[in-house]
């Protein structure tokens, strides 16, 4: 194995805690954050109820503080990521209530900010740039689909179903999905480098269903996938290997207050729920090896299901805003997060 990480001892499933900044403009003062470890250690408390909630610690892989960049971040994904060159399928998920940063740590505040890129772009960059310069006998092709899930049983695909750029002139690859991303309508484009890739995503996005003001209050409510397939020519014995990449930026998980939703914003609220806590139970399942993962409760374990488990990886970001308005929400992140860790 090229690519591979070091094992880790403990299986499949990482946990990292990302604690966003204040922005500007909030009091720095009334924080939850008491205290963060070198080894994944993590201390909230409520400094509005102290004595009441008390301190609670809590234990990840890693724990990353408001100051850590982007690039440190992605520092500490690489490895996962590359890994799908070997042929592993990877799955990497960003969890919290809105506004806690799942989309910047996935994305980053706007794609233009290159040094504040997230790590769906640098994770693009650097397995087309591997794939390019690496001297082996292995060619790569590189695929990207992009998925949105709303309400559970739909999906949107965006624009560009399917991004193929080509690597040592191998030719275009075929439309039809290995992974069981099965997408009506897929359209080829193929590119020729990760500008291309990106300029296609940037389209895909502001081509999404809804308007720029709308964007942001849906893009709570739903859930993204941006994947990655890569598949491998081994130009001497012919061998293939295939390895994806899910990118997933899942949909808020604050709790709807039941007496103020109504309609749609009620059902929304329920697929939500559902669908978080059927990816739990999944994670669950799977950190305790049971033998039933409860894959079809949900469309989103559902489209991920080869993703999860077996030898795939699996990588949660947990994000937080240290915020003392969002106590309950954090400690609700942070029990979900001991769930699955
Ligand atoms: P979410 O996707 O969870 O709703 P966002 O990623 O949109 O949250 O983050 C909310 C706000 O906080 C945005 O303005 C974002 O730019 C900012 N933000 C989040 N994380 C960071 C960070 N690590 N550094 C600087 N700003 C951040
Ligand atoms: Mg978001």
């Amino acid at each position: 194995k090229l690519y591979n990480e070091v094992q880790d001892l403990k299986g499949n499933i990482r946990v990292y805690c990302r604690i966003r900044p204040f922005l500007p403009g909030q009091s720095q003062k009334l924080t939850t954050i008491e205290y963060i470890g070198e080894n994944g250690e993590l201390v909230v408390t409520n400094p509005s109820k102290l004595g009441k909630d008390g301190h609670r610690l809590f234990k990840f892989n890693k724990v990353f503080a408001p100051a850590v960049t982007q690039e440190e971040v992605f520092r500490d994904t690489q490895p996962l990521i590359r890994s799908v060159l070997d042929g592993y399928n990877v799955c990497i998920f960003a969890y919290g209530q809105t506004g806690s940063g799942k989309t910047y740590t996935m994305s980053g505040p706007s794609m233009s900010s290159v040094e504040n890129w997230g790590v769906n772009y640098r994770a693009l960059n650097d397995l087309f740039n591997i794939s390019q310069s690496r001297k082996s006998s292995i060619a790569y092709e590189v695929g990207v689909q992009m998925v949105e899930i709303y309400n559970e049983q739909k999906y949107v695909c965006h624009i560009f179903p399917d991004v193929f750029f080509n690597l040592r002139t191998l030719g275009i690859w075929s439309t039809t999905q290995p992974n069981g991303l099965a997408v009506p309508d897929a359209s080829m484009h193929p590119v020729k480098s990760t500008a291309n890739v990106l300029e296609l995503m940037n389209i895909g996005l502001m081509n999404r269903a809804v308007g720029a003001t709308a964007l942001n209050e849906r893009s709570s409510r739903s859930h993204s996938i941006l994947t990655v397939h890569v598949r491998g020519i081994d130009l001497e014995t012919n061998d293939i290997l295939r390895g994806c990449l899910h990118l997933v930026d899942l949909a808020g998980s604050e709790r709807v207050d039941r007496s103020e939703a109504t309609g749609d914003r009620l059902r929304e609220a329920q697929h939500i729920n559902k669908s978080l806590s059927a990816l739990g139970d999944v994670i669950f399942a799977l950190a305790q090896k049971s033998s039933h993962v409860p894959y079809r409760n949900s469309k989103l374990t559902q489209v991920l299901q080869s993703s999860l488990g077996g030898q795939a990886k699996t990588l949660m970001f947990v994000q937080l805003n240290p915020d003392v308005e969002s106590f309950s929400e954090t400690i609700s992140t942070l029990k979900f997060a001991e769930r699955v860790s």
